[in-house]
């Protein structure tokens, strides 16, 4: 059983879907945990529900895409909690069209957000790893980062620059006791599926061995491991959670 009790957990999107069971489960294994959402009172409504289940767990509110904020605010955080041992980026966003119609906007708000938001956390936390010498960053990738998807050109740019990303940290940082994974989920059941059109749904169902969108929870597993001692020779790697959709 993984026991993560001393350890310190950040996870960034923590107030609903695969960022809320991540951090259910790392408190479950006995960390700390700091969750954030871009607004304070839903962040600390998260927490309060998710800490009811035993552990101690706060919300701050940060909107990753904001570089300066995420530096100054991840600080006074890490300062209250002694610095953190684990980062986990899962805050992400879509804004899917086809090419053809995709704005700037919607372009830069996914890149912003997926992309910048995972390395402006990595860059506040990495300074306190380094001191600890032992350290944590999973980063929340996705299946189609593999594979491309239509529709999706900034979403899935974004979470093939995460792969990248995830790689050059795990080759920084591999002497001091840090490891860096990514963790690419196909399709799980979150407000981000549930808004997929029926049509959709069901042509994606075709394409997953297992016949079933996944839960949140079996990416929380994952995490977890990754997040452990046990997994401390395991860094630079996609670990694919997608019951078989990509093999
Ligand atoms: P949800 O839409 O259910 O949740 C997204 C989370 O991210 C929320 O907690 C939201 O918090 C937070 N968030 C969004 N933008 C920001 C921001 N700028 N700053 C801080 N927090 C932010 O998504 P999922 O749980 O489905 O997805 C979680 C991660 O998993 C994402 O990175 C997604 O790309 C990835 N993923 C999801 C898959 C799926 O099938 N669901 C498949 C593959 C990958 P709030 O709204 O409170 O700000």
């Amino acid at each position: 059983m993984t026991d993560l009790k001393g350890r310190t957990a950040l996870v960034t999107g923590g107030t609903r879907g695969i960022g809320n069971a991540i951090a259910a489960r790392l408190l479950d294994t006995g960390a700390t945990v700091v969750i954030t959402g871009r607004d304070a009172g839903a962040a600390a409504k998260a927490a309060e529900a998710l800490a009811a289940g035993g552990g101690a767990c706060h919300g701050i509110g940060l909107d990753v895409s904001d570089f300066d904020a995420v530096q100054e605010g991840l600080k006074a955080t890490g300062r209250e909690v002694g610095g953190f041992d684990i980062l986990v980026n899962n805050a992400g966003i879509t804004r899917d069209d086809v090419l053809l119609r995709m704005k700037e906007a919607d372009w830069d708000a996914v890149l912003s957000t997926n992309l910048k938001g995972a390395f402006a956390c990595a860059k506040a936390v990495i300074r306190d790893m380094v001191k600890k010498r032992w350290g944590r960053i999973v980063n929340i990738t996705s299946i189609v980062g593999a594979m491309g998807n239509p529709g999706q050109a900034n979403y899935v740019a974004a979470k093939a620059g995460l792969v990248g990303l995830t790689k050059t940290l795990a080759r920084e940082y591999a002497t001091r006791g840090i490891t860096a994974n990514a963790i690419a989920p196909g399709f799980i059941e979150t407000d981000m599926t549930r808004a997929l059109e029926p049509a959709a749904r069901d042509a994606l169902l075709a394409q997953i061995p297992m016949e079933r969108f996944g839960a949140p929870e079996d990416v929380a597993a994952a995490t977890a491991f990754l997040a452990s001692d046990e997994a401390a020779y395991v860094t630079g790697q996609v670990i694919h959670v997608n019951g078989g959709m990509l093999m």
